[in-house]
């Protein structure tokens, strides 16, 4: 937990020797205290890659892998059912930012970046007198892809590229960069960064966005928490090389299975531990009453349910069913578990709208907080998942009862699925080729997917390509490490 002086509206801050001998930037000089101060929220979104929202205390997993998520739940909105847009990092980042499904932002293959004349989260905020920081933790984040669109202070926090590498040569060499990056844990620099820019932050209420990476493979084991999951393990296998490790497979030894497993619930430990810590920092700086924090996902990982393993692969519910939990005690005093479906596109017009400020009218996804905070129910909108990236082709239209889906991969032949999730939440039997509801569902599917290309038509905000840069390439040769998603 850091220790810091009284917050800035404190009266008592001005007299604390603490503050001078912390050399807290002069800045906090003006607070904004007393009248004519700003009201609007201040707003924290943080994304923890690859975390599954089963996992999760709050969600009823029996291992204590998120205290302060569970505590944050306890306090504000959790919404029980909340889904990305895909199963991998950088289209559902887009999504959350730009309030659209993928085959509307476009942004849908590797090597790709986001136009800059969507309109962002952050860029709304921006306009609207926030100020606005981005931490991120995987190169996905990384400026090259365009994810940093409207962010005034946007820091990388990984510790395992260094941090000249050019926009290019993160982007042209994602695979290797990515690779490299599973072996890096970057939460305590995350915490670090947001320390220093808290520090320098002026009074104008904030949106700051955390990206933290260490959910995301390899799983490497911390001293004094991964006891708190497998204490026992006799057995030598560990998840350094999640990927490449020829060990980890569908019909590996149970107990080996339950031990990965383990080492993931060791890293949500972690970062929930670091999550504690970054939420200390932002009510330091914005009074806890009007904060709104927001804690989800961007995607979470398979353990073979389905034969894979990791992410990027299918659109199972493992990996797009997300946590999604908020609190903002000004607006919600009590707490409330929301079972409508919920969505990731749906945090740019709620974020926005509780800002003030105003989403475009194009956007897809809703604001959450208008019907919550007058009690009434969600509408249930369908979700559209899918996963553009080679070798896969699928896209899957997801209710809160049914879920519908077409594809192919590696070129193969296309095919149709579906499951009722009502009765079959592990998604085990699909439902006959000549069920009714499996073409009343394709064509639901359809009709989302043409409206959101043909919105990603007249958006005209196609994706950018970049060009390679051979420095990356050299600095990874030496790492000797290649392969891997
Ligand atoms: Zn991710």
């Amino acid at each position: 937990m850091p220790s810091f002086p009284p917050r800035p509206c404190d009266p008592a801050r001005r007299a604390s020797a603490a503050f001078a001998l912390l050399g807290v930037c002069a800045a906090f000089a003006a607070t904004g205290c007393g009248p004519g101060r700003d009201e609007r929220p201040s707003i924290v979104l943080i994304s923890i890659d690859s975390l599954r929202a089963d996992h999760l205390g709050c969600y009823g997993y029996p291992k204590p892998t998120s205290p302060t998520i569970d505590a944050v739940a306890a306090e504000g909105l959790r919404f029980e059912t909340a889904v990305s847009t895909t199963s991998w990092t950088l289209p559902s980042h887009a999504a959350m930012f730009t309030g659209l499904f993928d085959s509307a932002h476009g942004l849908v293959e590797n090597g790709l970046a986001l136009a800059p004349s969507h309109v962002t989260l952050a860029e709304l905020l921006a306009d609207s007198g926030y100020q606005t920081a981005g931490f991120f933790g995987g190169p996905y984040l990384h400026p090259t892809y365009g994810l940093h669109q409207g962010f005034e202070h946007y820091q990388s926090c990984m510790t395992q590229l260094p941090d000249d590498l050019t926009g290019e040569a993160v982007r042209e060499s994602s695979k290797q960069s990515l690779a490299a990056s599973h072996r890096d844990v970057t939460s305590p620099r995350t915490v670090a960064e947001v320390r220093k820019w808290i520090e320098q932050a002026d009074d104008r209420p904030f949106f700051a966005f955390v990206h933290l990476w260490d959910v995301h493979y390899d799983y490497l084991a911390h001293p004094g928490i991964l006891e708190l999951f497998d204490p026992d393990y006799q057995g030598s296998l560990d998840a350094s090389a999640f990927l490449l490790n020829p060990a980890i497979k569908p019909d590996m030894d149970p107990r080996d299975l339950q031990h990965v497993i383990a080492l993931y619930d060791n890293e949500i430990r972690f970062t929930d531990d670091h999550v504690k810590d970054l939420l200390a920092l932002f009510e330091w700086k914005a009074e806890k009453e009007n904060l709104i924090v927001v804690i989800t996902a961007d995607h979470g990982d398979e353990f073979f349910e389905h034969g894979r393993k990791g992410h990027q692969q299918t659109l199972y519910d493992e990996v797009v069913k997300v946590p999604l939990v908020a609190r903002w005690p000004a607006k919600f005093g009590n707490p409330r578990v929301v079972k409508e479906q919920a969505r990731l596109i749906d945090l740019m017009p709620t974020l926005a709208t509780a800002a003030g400020a105003k989403a475009p009218e194009f956007v897809q996804g809703r604001d959450l907080f208008g019907p919550l905070s007058r009690g009434d129910a969600l509408a249930k909108e369908p979700a559209l998942l899918e996963l553009s990236v080679l070798p896969y082709d699928l896209r899957v239209l997801r209710t809160e009862s049914l879920k519908t889906g077409e594809g192919s991969v590696g070129g193969g032949e296309k095919k149709r699925f579906g499951f009722r999730l009502d009765r079959d939440p592990r998604e085990t039997t699909p439902l006959a080729a000549d069920d009714p509801e499996l073409a009343r569902g394709i064509e639901a599917l359809h009709g989302l997917v043409q409206s959101s290309r043909a919105l990603n038509d007249r958006l005209g905000a196609d994706p950018e390509r970049a060009t390679v840069d051979p420095k990356l390439e050299a600095w990874l040769d030496q790492l000797g490490y290649t392969g891997g998603k």
